[in-house]
């Protein structure tokens, strides 16, 4: 079975270029630098699965012209993963049914607490009318299931909160992470693809800096390596020209096929 990934934003949490049209060290000559918000959207020959609602939710739905969702994934709180959250009454109204969103225990009680009326159901005087959006909170931890395909969670360190990160046979996305305590780093073992946050060249609290994800490819020897999460200071030509060869940086719109 194959696995195709998309890449609907590899922006940090201010996208590039940020509000005041500021492309710090990137080429705003090429669209290649222009990043949405950090999503992806995996596609089985059956299912297909969104990772996170970032802000520019909307906007990625439309260019992957997605009309259904199999299941949400979420990989942790921060606004820019989950404030488009109410862009899923769109799919609702054209699915006809709510949406399963698959999360830890903590994440959901964090989206319970922000936007605790997704979670609820409609008002029987509604007859079915989505007005709001509905997603069905499923509680992850570890291994889960969504229908027949197998998916591997596991906590990441991203500074002063953690992460998800997931797994799918030898596919990993691990967004927003600082760092892999010997769990996480026991599932990224045989990797053929890794999309990994690679935030910048600085070093960085909460996120992983150029460096610190070319000690990871190292010790961890994933066959091919896309750089996400990436902020203006990290030009997408300029990263390709130093990069391994068998590492890239992502851009909005990219297929990947494990
Ligand atoms: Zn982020
Ligand atoms: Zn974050």
């Amino acid at each position: 079975m194959s696995i195709e990934i998309t890449i609907l934003g590899c922006g940090s949490s201010s996208g590039v270029p940020a509000i005041g049209n500021y492309w710090g060290k990137c080429n705003p000559d090429n669209p290649k630098n222009k990043r949405l918000r950090c999503s992806i959207l995996i596609k089985t020959k059956k299912l297909t699965i969104l990772v996170d609602s970032t802000p520019d939710l909307r906007q990625q739905l439309l260019s992957a012209n997605v009309k259904r969702l199999d299941g949400v994934l979420i990989t942790h709180t921060h606004s820019d993963h989950i404030n488009g959250i109410d862009d899923f009454r769109c799919l609702n109204l054209l699915m006809k049914k709510d949406i399963n969103l698959y999360a830890n225990k903590d994440i959901i009680s964090k989206i319970r607490e922000k936007f605790g009326y997704v979670f609820e159901s409609l008002v029987p005087e509604a007859n079915g009318f989505y007005y709001k959006p509905c997603l069905i909170p499923n509680e992850i931890s570890g291994l889960f299931k969504i229908k027949d395909l197998e998916i591997m969670s596991f906590e990441q360190n991203h500074g002063f909160t953690n992460s998800t990160g997931f797994r799918i046979k030898n596919f990993a996305y691990c967004t927003d992470v600082f760092d892999f305590d010997d769990n996480a780093l026991g599932n990224l073992k045989n990797l053929d693809l890794w999309i990994v946050d690679c935030l910048r060249f600085e070093p960085h609290k909460c996120h992983a800096h150029y460096e610190k994800v070319m000690q990871w490819i190292g010790d961890l020897k994933p066959k091919k390596t896309v750089f996400t999460h990436m902020n203006y200071d990290i030009d997408y030509d300029y990263i390709k020209s130093i990069a391994p060869r068998n590492c890239m940086p992502a851009y909005d719109g990219l297929i990947l096929k494990v």
